[in-house]
């Protein structure tokens, strides 16, 4: 019986296998299906962690995160999790990909978000290099520039009013001529000057060079089209919670999530179920930055400690 399982090996579950091997958890497994380090390995640059300098890719970022963790006796299995489920004793069970199943006293689901593509041409190709998911990682990059916004909810114009405060002109591409976002947010785009509304119209492709995106052009529902001169694009058509591990046989959830699919936990990312705790972007309200989830990932640990010290120790 393990102390603790924790799912997902990205910041928020190294950091959260840290802390609870350091803290004193003896059995500790972290399941990651890839190689750790999580969504962060694809950004070609990170500025924004706190007292890490200089051109640095969210790879170099990443890199000697397990290995501080191996140090203090964390485990990484490089296995898929298929689902977590409850004993009426209190513990889990881990399912494994490879048929193997786990047990642990405790769980710290870590297994992250993942921003939807829009599935225009060039974004998959230029994602990176010019298009982006995310105005608080990548808006300081375009500082002064003129960049295009794709979508019509509450995320995107949120996003867009951040780019206006730091771009010379944001556009501000939707498919439809009504925005979903609440009206106080789409009055507020309304009245930025440098934002501009391009209604109507949808991604038709993005295109650039060795260097990244130097242009995206749009398509109107009339046929014609548009392009527009900008370097960065940032696309907001929603996100994609992983909380597969979560679903039950009968499709319900092991723990309470809200109408998106994220985690329901209170400020110790403790679920409402004793034992399972969340963190990361896959919580509510999660801020989906390095620092927040390496930030949840301890917190999460520490209530991990806490709760494994109460229950008692695996074997
Ligand atoms: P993730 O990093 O998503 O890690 C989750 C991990 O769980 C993944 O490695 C995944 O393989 C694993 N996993 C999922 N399901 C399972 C399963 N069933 N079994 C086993 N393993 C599983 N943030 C910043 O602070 N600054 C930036 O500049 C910045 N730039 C970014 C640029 C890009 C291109 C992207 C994509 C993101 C960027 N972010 C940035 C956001 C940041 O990467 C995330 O907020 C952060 O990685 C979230 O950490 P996490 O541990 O919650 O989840």
């Amino acid at each position: 019986m393990l102390d603790c399982a924790i799912i997902g090996g990205g910041p928020a579950g190294l950091t959260a296998g840290l802390y609870t091997t350091r803290g004193g958890l003896k059995n500790v497994v972290m399941y990651e299906k890839g190689m750790p380090g999580g969504q962060i390995t694809q950004s070609s640059e990170i500025e924004n962690y706190p007292g890490v300098t200089g051109e640095i890719t969210g790879m170099d970022l990443m890199m000697p995160w397990p290995e501080q963790c191996q140090k203090f006796g964390l485990v990484h299995e490089m296995v898929e999790v298929e689902r977590v489920v409850r004993s009426e004793a209190g513990t889990f069970s881990i399912l494994r990909g490879d048929g193997k199943v786990d047990e642990a006293v405790s769980v710290i689901v870590c297994t992250g978000s993942t921003p939807k593509r829009a599935g225009f041409k060039g974004e998959d190709e230029f994602f990176g290099r010019g298009i982006s998911t995310c105005a608080t990682c990548d808006g300081f990059f375009y500082k002064g520039k003129e960049v295009a916004v794709i979508g019509g909810g509450d995320t995107a114009l949120e996003e867009a009013l951040y780019l206006a405060k730091i771009c010379s002109k944001v556009y501000l591409v939707h498919r439809r001529d009504a925005f979903r976002a609440a009206p106080n947010t789409v009055e507020r785009m309304r009245s930025t000057p440098n934002i501009e509304q391009v209604l109507n119209a949808v991604p038709d492709e993005v295109y650039g060079d060795a260097m990244g995106v130097t242009g995206l052009r749009v398509k109107f529902k009339d046929g014609t089209t548009r392009e527009l001169d900008v370097p960065g694009v940032f696309v907001f058509v929603g996100n994609d919670v992983n909380n597969a591990v979560l679903k039950q046989e009968d499709g319900s959830f092991l723990c309470k999530v809200n109408d998106w699919g994220q985690v329901v936990v209170d400020l110790s990312m403790r679920t409402d179920v004793p034992g399972l705790f969340a963190a990361g972007d896959l919580r509510i309200e999660a801020p989906k930055q390095v620092v927040c989830a390496a930030g949840d990932g301890a917190t999460a640990a520490l209530q991990a400690i806490a709760y494994v010290d109460e229950k008692g120790h695996g074997q």
